[in-house]
């Protein structure tokens, strides 16, 4: 496959932009390095890039594009947006309408904030849980990925429950001292550290289905245990949902699994490819943010026409009959070709999945928390990528990272896509 146009830009990105990126995971260090894709134009479930080689796209942009790239009912949306005008600093009549739409979509947010990314949204649930608890300290689980403020980015110790370390430079030592990391699906651990910390913890941060060691769901009565002991403490339970709201049901895994949080962090899918976050909860807690109540938060952007225009769109494709049952049907042919071609050519693959979302790991063994991710084989994969790219199936580039299906992603599609890897497969086992 020629990639020349993609190395000549790559060069020139990196005089420019630092790393040569805007995101790190773009470099491809999750698969060894190698020069990254740049794409020109995507539609539907594929991609063209800037030599002209077509991709069926699984990346969805890390989530977001779950009805397929320049989908017309999103694109007439945000081109009627922009013809009326991007921004005003004003309220506009479509956040009520949207705010309304996630409302009934999701039952446990009786108020909602918009604003512009995940980041921001989990960033401040985290401020406003404080400012109602009046504590500090924060509980989340290994090997999450809740965006890149101070607090979130913190990374466990040794030992089943411990105060972090930061995982970044720049972060303060103070900040990670108020975040307790424990190995998610391990309720002991979630206990000694209520039991050690409880009475000074604000929230204990969850992503209820994990989006971001690949998709891994919580074990039976493991979350409902979660939020017993948080509440028991005085705590609250914030759900990131960032990955997970409309991406396996028209709402979010709260429904799936019947379980509530207080409060709840949204972005990706509900921006329909634009930049956006959202935050909500209870109404008690939510009267803690400004102009109500003493938790600040603003944003030039926030709720902004373009974003709640293609964030509504979105929503209406995905409130159609049969979608996520197509998508599921599609996600199980894609996952037992898969491990049917990796039994035919003695590779070790697990798969993980939940309708449209699947994470293939090079292991024997079944993946519950971060440590089994962790173990699986990378190098393994990093081979697999780099295989399937050349025939054109664009994959996310690492390891712990899902595979998404969209709503534009056909039968033949899938087909061509076993085809990929079958012929992956069948190169890998011979080395
Ligand atoms: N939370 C989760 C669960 C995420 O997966 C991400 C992004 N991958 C974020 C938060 C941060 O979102 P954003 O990149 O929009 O800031």
């Amino acid at each position: 496959m020629n990639i020349s146009n993609s190395e000549q830009l790559h060069k020139q990105a990196q005089q420019h932009i630092v790393g040569g990126v805007n995101s790190p995971s773009r470099a491809y260090k999750g698969v060894g390095g190698g020069t990254p894709i740049y794409m020109e134009r995507g539609q539907g479930a594929y991609f063209w890039d800037v030599d002209g080689n077509k991709y069926i796209d699984f990346l969805a942009a890390y989530g977001p594009i779950i009805t397929g790239h320049a989908h017309p009912h999103i694109t007439e949306a945000i081109t009627k947006a922009a013809h009326n005008g991007v921004l005003y600093g004003t309220p506009t009549a479509l956040e009520n309408k949207f705010a309304k739409m996630l409302k009934d979509a999701i039952p446990s947010l009786e108020k909602v904030r918009f604003v512009n990314s995940g980041t921001e949204a989990v960033m401040t649930t985290i401020r406003v849980a404080r400012a109602y608890t009046k504590r500090n300290k924060i509980i989340k689980f290994a090997g999450c990925y809740h965006g890149h403020s101070d607090p979130v980015l913190v990374q466990a110790g040794s030992g089943p429950a411990t105060l972090g370390t930061p995982d970044s430079a720049g972060v303060p030592q103070a900040i990670a001292q108020d975040v307790i990391t424990v190995p998610f699906n391990d309720i002991d651990a979630y206990k000694e550290a209520i039991s050690q910390w409880g009475d000074e913890v604000a929230a204990v941060l969850v992503e209820p289905i994990v989006g971001n060691f690949g998709i891994v769901e919580p074990k039976p009565g493991f979350l409902e245990q979660v939020n017993e002991l948080t509440h028991g403490a005085g705590a609250l339970v914030i759900y990131d949902e960032v990955i997970t709201a409309f991406r396996f049901t028209y709402g979010s895994a709260q429904q799936i699994l019947n379980i509530e949080p207080d409060m709840t962090a949204m972005g990706k899918i509900i921006g329909g490819g634009l930049p956006i976050g959202a935050y909500g909860g209870r109404k008690d807690i939510m009267e803690q943010v400004a102009p109500l109540g003493p938790a600040y938060q603003a944003g030039t952007m926030a709720g902004n026409p373009a974003s709640m225009s293609a964030g509504i769109a979105c929503l209406e494709v995905l409130n159609q009959e049969g979608v996520y049952q197509r998508m599921d049907r599609l996600g199980a042919k894609l996952e037992q070709g898969i491990l049917a071609y990796a039994r035919e050519y003695g590779l070790p693959v697990t798969i993980n999945r939940l309708i449209g979302a699947l994470t293939v790991y090079f292991s024997e063994r079944e993946v519950e928390n971060y440590q089994d991710a962790e173990n699986t084989d990378g190098e393994m994969f990093a081979k697999f990528f780099k295989l399937i790219l050349q025939e054109g199936i664009n994959l996310a580039p690492s390891k712990y990272e899902a595979w998404f299906l969209t709503t534009e992603h056909s039968e033949a599609d899938i087909d061509q896509t076993l085809d990929a890897v079958k012929k992956a497969f069948a190169a890998m086992s011979q080395q």
